[in-house]
């Protein structure tokens, strides 16, 4: 393994993983890029994008919706993509949303239908989870993922995990055969190899696009509010009318090492309740753990009376107003089949399936 299990071997190491980096870094730039280039992707300045517009955007929820994903909410613009790129990502958001979908037309769970859309995006380099994670500050990866049951209330999360293929299937695992909610770190990964879970090397996360964001940002040439986007999420009813929700994601760029965001706490990042919303959360982890943002549309539904896109707007203005714009988005689906898919960042990766079959696949904040 290329990381220690053992922290204080990990901060030990971590002057000579930074020369390491600077040889790999060298490599880099001798053999040349990557399918998917940091920077034709990512933007590295923001423009003001302001919740009113994307509210403006995204007024209504959308009906009849039976599966929905996102890709992670950031700053999205155009100009930045290449035609190649945009269409890698389209297809993938895609072929995400048909993944979930098709598992709840065969009568499979809502659960199941999660899972699946949510290891389809850890196993595409694309996203910023599983496979293309970002890096921490040391230039490893540290998985978060969670996962929750609306029928029932059960949860499963794991929180930096190191060497888990799909920490979604990992955090599926736990909810289901353990009446603990929440492990980390090694405990997570013990618990892994106890239920058969084949562990993977740090390397196989890497990707040089996440190389090169981690140069970037240590060279502060980057400015934006959250670092790199593409953290995964999904949200699903069932044709016995249950909701399920999760999250899977690298994290941000540059994080300190034992960083915990949003995604893989319950409440913060991802929830679900058959009475109410299934939610899955993107953006700056920190202002959606502090304003508890998923719980916060279920609340807002169950006590407020609110429909769903008015709770998850009024959510995501509550994670603004203490972020600013630019803090993030969500997918908040309701126990009727309605969509709300509020952001007040340039972009959110986003799609969705109807009980019809529809599926429409979205990037933009014009979209
Ligand atoms: N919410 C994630 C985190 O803070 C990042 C993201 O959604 O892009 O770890």
């Amino acid at each position: 393994m290329v990381r220690s299990h053992k922290p204080v071997e990990r901060y030990r190491r971590f002057g000579a993983a930074v020369s390491v980096l600077a040889v790999v870094g060298l490599a880099v730039a001798a053999f040349g890029g990557s399918t998917v280039s940091g920077s034709t992707v990512s933007g590295s300045t923001v423009s003001g994008s302001t919740s009113a517009a994307n509210a403006a955007q995204n007024p209504e929820a959308v009906e009849n919706v039976v599966f929905a994903i996102h890709g992670g909410a950031g700053t999205l613009r155009r100009e930045d993509f290449t035609p190649q790129v945009e269409a890698r990502y389209r297809n993938n958001l895609r072929r995400a949303v048909q993944s979930g979908y098709e598992i709840l037309q065969a009568g499979g769970t809502s659960v199941e239908a999660v899972e699946a859309a949510i290891t389809y995006m850890e196993d595409s380099e694309l996203f910023n989870a599983g496979k293309g994670a970002v890096m921490t500050t040391d230039a490893g990866h540290e998985l978060d993922a969670s996962i929750m049951d609306g029928s029932t209330l059960d949860a499963g999360a794991v929180t930096g995990v190191q060497h888990i293929k799909n920490p979604i299937s990992l955090a599926r695992t736990l909810m289901e055969n353990s009446r603990h909610v929440f492990l980390a770190g090694e405990g997570a990964e013990l618990y892994a190899q106890h239920r058969g879970f084949d562990l993977v090397t740090q390397d196989y996360f890497f990707t040089e696009r996440r190389w090169k964001s981690l140069l970037d940002a240590k060279a502060g040439s980057t400015d934006f509010n959250f670092g790199e986007t593409n953290t995964v999420g999904a949200v699903a009813l069932d044709q016995s009318e249950n909701l399920a929700a999760g999250t899977s994601t690298g994290g941000l760029t540059n994080k300190p090492v034992g960083r915990i965001g949003d995604s893989p706490i319950i409440g913060a990042g991802t929830y679900a309740d058959n009475a109410t919303v299934a939610v899955s959360s993107t953006g700056t982890g920190e202002l959606f753990i502090r304003q508890v943002a998923s719980f916060r549309v279920s609340a807002g539904m169950e006590f407020a009376d609110l429909g769903v896109m008015e709770a998850a707007q009024a959510a995501i203005d509550k994670v603004a107003e203490i972020g600013g714009p630019d803090s993030g988005g969500m997918i908040a689906l309701d126990k009727d089949g309605n969509l709300a898919m509020p952001f007040n960042t340039t972009g959110m990766y986003r799609g969705y399936a109807t009980a019809d079959g529809e599926i429409v696949v979205a990037i933009f904040g014009d979209e």
